[in-house]
């Protein structure tokens, strides 16, 4: 069960290129692992193949509503641009696309990151630019010396490409012969050596969703395109089959296991049943954690003390997590979590402060009362599902206050080494 709770996040340069990963998408998102769509361009350079979809004037408002469908239908919880220009991705200064992209890992916490191949799948410059700025930002967003305004440092566990085995397009001649037609040039597919494939994603219950994905993309529709002239059993098998390249792994594959890209990764903490939460007091929460991470942050701007600051740090991690938890839990119960605002009086009386002690002592004392808070409801919870069918309630309050002691603990221990 470990996609419970996870959270999977796909970059891809294209409007429509997600749909190589719609089915995978899909059966994720359906386990309840949370799915982050980055896309990022518009897709307005790209050739119009339905005229009554759209005009080149308003081809990047048309592809942004069909990938929002398309999204719709494959469980994506999340879309965010980068508004990066089609066709000019490589041309972009690479510093700052890198960071960019260091960010959004930072803020959304992927475990698994999918993105286009190093080969692009077919060579588009988007495509292999966009393969080397997130390999960098796979790297970099797990360094918290590199782009240290980008939030907290984020290790992703694997970084995923997708792949076409060559025996795809054996199966299939006339798609080994498409070309993709770029700027007049002839781009074929790269086929990949089925040996090199570290997993098999055998999701053909979703293969629907991912053809209803693809219906979204209408101005898109070539009807001489490899995938209209392919003959439907290979076209089925395509999608009913998805291939992808393990790039590079923090937490390697078990063992023997091919089908399953979070295999092997350690379950985050369990999900809340969340039908009995109150959401006034989730937001209460989240309003109070994200007042006391700006405080936070903003110590972290003249912190001069090098273990303040790693414990700081560590705090702020936590923190996230803590909050990242909250959010979820208030998105279950049916509420929407972005719009909840730092709680103000909390925000000015922490950044009013200026010696190391007071700051260290106003989070302590914000931590100790979160944990008392906790591990009361923990409690509650606890006597309430021992009296009747259990939610997963106790599971929530018990997964934030592990969180609570480890910030308790790096907040502590740092304190005792100051004199
Ligand atoms: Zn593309």
């Amino acid at each position: 069960m470990s996609e419970l709770n996870t959270t999977i996040l796909a970059v891809f340069a294209h409007p429509d290129d997600e749909i190589s990963t719609g089915s995978t998408l899909a059966r994720y998102a359906d386990a309840g692992a949370r799915i982050v769509l980055v896309c990022a361009t518009r897709g307005e350079a790209a050739t119009i193949y339905c005229e009554a979809c759209a005009t080149r004037e308003n081809l990047a408002e048309v592809r942004t509503h069909e990938l929002e469908c398309a999204c719709q239908h494959l469980g994506v919880a999340e879309l965010r641009w980068l508004d990066w220009p089609d066709g000019g991705i490589a041309g972009l200064p690479r510093d700052q696309a890198v960071g960019q992209v260091v960010a959004l890992i930072r803020e959304i916490r992927p475990r698994v990151i999918l993105t286009h191949p190093e080969n692009g799948l077919y060579p588009h410059p988007d495509h292999l630019a966009v393969w080397e700025i997130v390999r960098a930002a796979f790297e970099a967003a797990a360094d918290p010396d590199r782009y240290p305004e980008a939030g907290p440092a984020w290790a992703a566990d694997r970084l995923y490409t997708r792949a076409m085995p060559q025996s795809i397009f054996d199966a299939a001649p006339a798609f080994a012969q498409y070309r993709v037609q770029l700027n007049g040039q002839q781009l074929p597919f790269i086929p990949t050596p089925d040996d090199q494939i570290d997993v098999v994603m055998r999701v053909a219950p979703w293969v629907e969703r991912r053809m209803a994905a693809w219906d979204c993309h209408r101005s898109q529709h070539n009807p001489d395109g490899a995938f209209a002239r392919m003959p439907e059993p290979v076209r089925r098998a395509m999608a009913e089959n998805e291939h992808f390249i393990l790039a590079v792994a923090r937490v390697p594959l078990p063992e023997g296991v091919d089908d399953d890209l979070l295999a092997g990764l350690e379950a985050e903490a369990p999900r809340p049943e969340v039908a009995a939460l109150d959401a006034a007091m989730l937001r209460a929460e989240i309003a109070s954690g994200r007042a006391d991470l700006a405080v936070c942050e903003g110590y972290l701007k003249d912190v001069t003390d090098p273990d303040f600051a790693q414990a700081l740090r560590e705090y702020a991690g936590l923190e996230h997590d803590i909050l990242s938890l909250l959010a979820r839990a208030l998105r279950l119960a049916g509420e929407p979590s972005g719009e909840v605002a730092a709680d103000r009086e909390r925000l000015m009386r922490g950044a009013r402060l200026e010696t190391a002690g007071d700051r260290q002592d106003f989070l302590l004392a914000g931590v100790r009362q979160a944990l008392a808070r906790w591990e009361a409801r923990e409690a509650a919870a606890q006597a309430a599902e021992s009296a009747g069918p259990g939610g997963g309630e106790e599971a929530l309050w018990g997964a934030l206050r592990a969180l609570g002691a480890e910030q308790l603990k790096s907040l502590t221990d740092s304190g005792e080494q100051r004199p």
